[in-house]
C-alpha cells in the first residue's frame, strides 16, 4: 500500500472553492465546532476567558449526547475511589490506554458532574435524596448517575444549552454546517495556523467565522456503518476536516461496536442500554440459552467487545440473524418506571419486555479513534484543539468503558475550553485565503447509493470481526467511490458528508489493516492474538503508509508518574 495509491483523500485542501475577502466574516474568540457534550462544555470554560461561537450542523440537541441513556460515569459512592474507577478503564482499554488522560477523567469527573447539578441538572434519586447509581457493564461496582431513567442524554444536553443560552459570552449557531478549517496557506495538509472555518447556513449561504483558536467537537464517525446506534449528524466531517488541515489522526482502527441494539427488520437500530443488563437482563438465542456464560467471568456484564463477539460469533455457528434479551424478571412496572424511554420505543413495535425477549443484535456506537490530541486537547496544528469524541487522547486505550465518554465530553471539553482560550492566537480577518478546484472530468456516481455501499462495505468488510484480504477489498471499494466523488465540488451537506465519510473510512481501513493483532474492540480472525510488539498506538500524519507510533504508560504507572500522551 503505497501513499501515492491513497492520495484521493489528501489531495485537496478545501472541499469548495472560494475566496475569503468574497465572503461575509464573523469574528470570535473561540470557535467550537459541535453542539454535543464536549462542545457545550469547551464554550462554557472558553467563555471564561472571552467570547465564543458555538457551530452545530442540525438543531442544537440532535447529537449522540441528546440520544445517549445510560448516564455517566464517575466515583462517587463511599465505597468507590478514582483508584477503581481508572482501574476499570483500563482493564478495558486493553493496555492502550494513556495514562495522563485516565487520570485526568477518574479525578476530575465527579467534580463535573457537582458543577452539572449546580447548572440545575436532574438526576435520579433514591428516596432518601442520594443520587442514584446503576452499574454498566466493565464496572466492578455502581457508579453511574441517570436522569428520567434512561434519558440522560436529553437532560445533559438541556442543562448545557440553557447554560450557554444563559452565557451572553456564548453565541449558539444552529444548522450552520462547518465545511473545512480555514489556514493562510492553501497546501493540502498544510499543517499553517488554523484561523476558524468556512461555514454554510441554508439562509446565510457561506461565510467565515474567524477565531484565535478552534475547537473540533463534532462527534463521531457512526454513520459510517450500516448497522449504527449513532444519530445522522456523525458522518466524521470534523475528523476529516482536521485531516485536511494537516492534523494527525490517531486510533482510528478501534471503533466500539455495542452489543444491545435493537432488531427490528426495516427500523433503525435504537440502542437498548447496557443499565438493562446492568439491572439484571440476559443475553438469551432463539432457544433461551445463555450463551455468554462461559464466555467471561461477567457473562452479560463482560466489557463490549466480548458481548458484542459473543454475540456474533453465536449468531455465525447457529445461522440466526439476532439475539434476544431477556428482561421478564423486572416486570411490567419494574421496566417502565425504570427505562420509560426504551419501553414506549418497545411498545412502538408492539413488545413488551414484562413478557417477550427483546430482539437484538450489535451496532457500530463509539468512534474510540479520531483528531490525535494532548490532554488538554491540543492537536498538531497550531490553532487548532479537539475533544470529545472526535478526539483521540488514548483515554479509552483500545476499548472504551461504558458511560465514560460523556464524562469525557465534559472532562476533556473543559479542558480543550480552557486551553484554546487562553492559547494566545489572533482573529486574523486580514489574510487573504483562495481556495482554486479545477471542475472534475470524471464520471459521477449516483451519492445515494455511494453512502449506502459504503455503509454496507464498512459493516460487511471493517465490522467487528475483520480479515486482511477483506480490509484491502473494502479499501479497493473506498478507493474507488473516492476517485470519482472526492475530487467533485458539491454545493449541499449530503455531497460534503460523503466526502468526509469517504475520508474517513479510507483512515480507519488503512489503520485496521496495518493492527495485524487482536486488541479491545479490533478483532482480526487472520491475527486472533494480543501480540506484545502492537502495544502502541499509532499516529497517522503526512505519510499514511508510515505512521509513527507513542508508547503509552504501563498501567501500574497510571497512580504514580503520568507519561505523556498523544502528539
Ligand atoms: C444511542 C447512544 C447512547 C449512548 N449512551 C451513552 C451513555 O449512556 N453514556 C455515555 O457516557 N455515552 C453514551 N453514548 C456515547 C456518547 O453519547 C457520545 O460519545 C458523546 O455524547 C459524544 O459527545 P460529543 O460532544 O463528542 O459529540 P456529539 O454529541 O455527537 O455532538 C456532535 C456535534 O457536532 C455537530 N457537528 C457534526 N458535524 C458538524 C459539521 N460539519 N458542522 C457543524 N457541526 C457539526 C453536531 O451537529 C453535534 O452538535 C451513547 C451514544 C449513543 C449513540
Amino acid at each position: 500500500m503505497s501513499d501515492a495509491f491513497l492520495s484521493a483523500i489528501s489531495e485537496r485542501r478545501y472541499l469548495i472553492p472560494f475566496r475569503s475577502q468574497l465572503l461575509p466574516s464573523i469574528f470570535t474568540d473561540t470557535l467550537v465546532i459541535g453542539s454535543g457534550v464536549a462542545g457545550l462544555r469547551a464554550a462554557l470554560a472558553a467563555a471564561e476567558h472571552g467570547e465564543a461561537i458555538v457551530a452545530a450542523k442540525d438543531e442544537l440537541d440532535l447529537s449522540n449526547t441528546a440520544w445517549a441513556q445510560g448516564g455517566i460515569a464517575a466515583t462517587i459512592a463511599a465505597d468507590d475511589s478514582a483508584d477503581a474507577h481508572a482501574a476499570d478503564t483500563l482493564e478495558a482499554g486493553a493496555g492502550l490506554c494513556a495514562g495522563q488522560a485516565v487520570r485526568a477523567l477518574v479525578e476530575e469527573g465527579p467534580r463535573e458532574v457537582e458543577r452539572l447539578i449546580e447548572l440545575g441538572m436532574r438526576f435520579d434519586r433514591e428516596p432518601g435524596g442520594a443520587l442514584s447509581l446503576t452499574r454498566e457493564g466493565g464496572h466492578g461496582r455502581r457508579r453511574i448517575v441517570h436522569s428520567d431513567g434512561d434519558a440522560t442524554g436529553r437532560e445533559l444536553a438541556r442543562t448545557l444549552i440553557a447554560a450557554c443560552r444563559a452565557t451572553p459570552r456564548v453565541r449558539l449557531f444552529d444548522r450552520c454546517f462547518v465545511l473545512d478549517l480555514i489556514t493562510a496557506g492553501s497546501a493540502p495538509r498544510g499543517k499553517d495556523r488554523v484561523l476558524g472555518a468556512v461555514t454554510y447556513h441554508a439562509r446565510h449561504g457561506l461565510q467565515l467565522i474567524w477565531a484565535r483558536a478552534t475547537i473540533v467537537a463534532s462527534g463521531g464517525m457512526g454513520q459510517l456503518w450500516r448497522e449504527t446506534t449513532n444519530s445522522r449528524i456523525a458522518t466524521g466531517d470534523g475528523i476529516a476536516m482536521a485531516w485536511r488541515a494537516g492534523a494527525e489522526v490517531a486510533d482510528l482502527e478501534f471503533e466500539q461496536f455495542h452489543p444491545t441494539a435493537l432488531y427490528v427488520a426495516g427500523a433503525g437500530r435504537s440502542l437498548i442500554s447496557e443499565a438493562v443488563r446492568g439491572e439484571g437482563a440476559f443475553l438469551v438465542d432463539r432457544a433461551g440459552r445463555r450463551f455468554m456464560v462461559g464466555r467471561h467471568p461477567l457473562a452479560e456484564l463482560a466489557p463490549r467487545d466480548v458481548v458484542s463477539r459473543g454475540i456474533v460469533e453465536h449468531l455465525a455457528s447457529t445461522q440466526e440473524p439476532n439475539v434476544f434479551l431477556d428482561a421478564r424478571h423486572l416486570g411490567a412496572d419494574g421496566f417502565r418506571t425504570r427505562f420509560p424511554g426504551l419501553h414506549r420505543l418497545l411498545a412502538g413495535f408492539g413488545i413488551d419486555p414484562a413478557t417477550v425477549l427483546i430482539p437484538v443484535m450489535p451496532a457500530a456506537h463509539y468512534t474510540i479513534g479520531g483528531v490525535s490530541t494532548d490532554a488538554d486537547g491540543r492537536t498538531s496544528v497550531p490553532g487548532l484543539f479537539a475533544c470529545g469524541e472526535t478526539a483521540a487522547n488514548g483515554l479509552h486505550g483500545a476499548n472504551r468503558l461504558a458511560s465514560n465518554s460523556l464524562l469525557e465530553g465534559l472532562v476533556f471539553g473543559r479542558r480543550a475550553g480552557d486551553a484554546a482560550a487562553t492559547s494566545g492566537g489572533e482573529a486574523r480577518g486580514d489574510i487573504r485565503v483562495v481556495s482554486d478546484i479545477r471542475p472534475s472530468d470524471k464520471g459521477e456516481l449516483d451519492l445515494v447509493d455511494v453512502r449506502s455501499s459504503l455503509r454496507s462495505a464498512m459493516w460487511r468488510n471493517v465490522g467487528i470481526v475483520r480479515a486482511g484480504n477483506r480490509l484491502a477489498d473494502a479499501l479497493d471499494m473506498i478507493q474507488f467511490w473516492g476517485r470519482y466523488s472526492l475530487d467533485k465540488i458539491f454545493d449541499a451537506p449530503s455531497g460534503w458528508e460523503i466526502q468526509n465519510m469517504l475520508s474517513c473510512a479510507t483512515l480507519a481501513t488503512v489503520a485496521a489493516l496495518a493492527r495485524e493483532e487482536s486488541r479491545g474492540t479490533h478483532v482480526r480472525s487472520d491475527f486472533p492474538a494480543q501480540r506484545p510488539e502492537f502495544a502502541l498506538r499509532r499516529i497517522y500524519g503526512a505519510a499514511l503508509a508510515a505512521p509513527r507510533t507513542v508508547a503509552v504508560a504501563p498501567a501500574h504507572a497510571v497512580t504514580t508518574a503520568p507519561a505523556e500522551i498523544g502528539a
